[in-house]
């Protein structure tokens, strides 16, 4: 598919795009670009969550982006924006489409999938006078598509929904369709730039980017917010706040930054205004698996380094082998090991009050 950058430059452009530089006016003139060239359509599906997806993409800085969605992308399908609704448009904009493209459009998931009592949790519409389950939705659209774009943590790993109890039987994207190509973007929600990016990417070279092990793109998610983090300062001097919004590391009222694969630390959030731990609040790695496997405001006394491996903080220096290949800063092993995360130490404390 004909476009003007490299996809080593599209990759750059992406990871690189900082504070308060919205990717959708970047990309829009390149989405253009390849629709005219003939960019096949996508269907977006929503399930079991909250919406926060959709919204957080409808809140990107760009003004047109409803309309960058509906005329520059061929968005066919879509619950909350599309101008049509009801079984005509279901069959219009998601199975037609399905068909016409088969092997061709990209489908777009938002929200986990219920599968208990059949799928009768989660009813998203009627054919032939027949409810239709979003489980079988998605099995039936899902397979049909080139690839599946799972926006959100609830689609890709399971997320809210599939939490203990899980009394609806949640599961995510992956785990009930099987053999298609997928492209995981968490996040509760996914920041606007990592969704907007992922699509231009598989319309501009018709081709998956570079994704870790959790099927995650590489151009957003390979770096740990620990590694980054403004108050790591406090962090390697032992400082710990002990309440939100205090000075000093958050990590005693739950941050989770170190396990945290995502670029908010350089992207902002809102337009470039903010993100999560600059608000005083700690980073809860809604971009993990585990996600959200923890108490939210507590120091997690078995920190979660990967699914089926656990170690308290205590013991994360310990385990570094391990903890190094999934991505852990050696640099937190290493002030475990020194102790300066042993003893805690609170913003309020001087030297020598612990
Ligand atoms: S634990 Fe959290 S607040 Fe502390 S330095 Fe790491 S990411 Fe930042
Ligand atoms: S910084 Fe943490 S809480 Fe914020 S978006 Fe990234 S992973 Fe999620």
């Amino acid at each position: 598919m004909p476009t003007k950058l490299s996809r080593r430059d599209f990759i750059r452009l992406c990871a690189g795009s900082a504070a308060a530089i919205s990717m959708t006016p970047l990309l829009a003139p390149l989405l253009t670009e390849a629709a005219e060239a003939g960019a096949p359509p996508v269907i977006w599906l929503q399930g079991a969550g909250c919406t926060g997806c959709s919204v957080s993409l409808l809140n990107t800085v760009h003004p047109d982006i409803q309309k960058v969605l509906l005329e520059v992308i061929s968005l066919r399908y879509h619950p909350n924006i599309s101008g049509a609704a009801g079984d005509l448009a279901m069959e219009e904009g998601i199975f037609k489409v399905a068909e016409e493209y088969k092997g061709k459009f990209y489908l777009v998931v938002e929200g986990a999938v219920p599968t208990g009592a059949n799928g009768k949790f989660c009813m998203v519409g009627e054919r032939d006078g027949h409810h239709i389950t979003f489980v079988d939705l998605v099995k039936e659209v899902g397979s049909k598509a080139a690839a599946i774009l799972n926006f959100g943590t609830c689609s890709a790993y399971g997320g809210i929904p599939a939490t203990p109890p899980n009394p609806t039987g949640c599961k995510s994207v992956p785990d009930i369709v099987k053999n298609v190509p997928y492209i995981n973007v968490p996040g509760c929600p996914p920041h606007p730039d990592w969704m907007v990016g992922t699509i231009a990417h598989v319309l501009l070279y018709n081709d998956i980017p570079e994704l870790d092990r959790f099927g995650r793109p590489t151009m957003f998610f390979k770096d740990i917010i620990h590694d980054n983090c403004p108050r790591r300062q406090y962090f390697d001097n032992a400082i710990f706040a002990k309440n939100l919004s205090e000075p000093g590391c958050l990590l005693e009222v739950g941050c989770k930054g170190p396990i945290a694969h995502c670029d908010s630390t350089t992207r902002l959030w809102n337009g470039g205004t903010n993100w999560c731990i600059k608000s005083g609040a700690p980073c809860l790695a809604c971009t993990e698996p585990q996600f959200p496997g923890w108490p939210v405001y507590a120091r997690v006394p078995e920190m979660p380094i990967a699914p089926g491996i656990t170690a308290t903080t205590d013991q994360i220096g310990i385990v570094l082998g391990a903890a190094t290949a999934v991505g852990i800063g050696g640099h937190l092993a290493g002030n475990i090991a020194t102790g300066r995360i042993g003893p805690k130490k609170h913003s309020d404390e001087k030297d020598g009050d612990n």
